[in-house]
């Protein structure tokens, strides 16, 4: 007998997460969707920084074959 697990759709991203006790976030796929829901990522403290490729040359002395 297969064990059906229910899935649910995140309503912030879309992606498929699985409907069970283990997934706290339900009916959200991760606690970031969550807050998102919740209006906290207005709040500065949850803001993530976005790191800038600084452009830095690929100089590691291995010169393509
Ligand atoms: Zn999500």
């Amino acid at each position: 007998m297969v064990k059906r697990v229910p899935k649910v759709r995140c309503p912030q991203c879309g992606t498929e997460s699985v409907w069970s006790s283990e997934n706290k976030w339900r009916p959200f796929c991760s606690e970031r969707c969550k807050l998102i829901d919740l209006g906290c990522w207005a709040d500065e403290s949850y803001r993530v920084p976005v790191q800038e490729t600084q452009g830095l040359p690929e100089e590691d002395g291995q010169p393509p074959t």
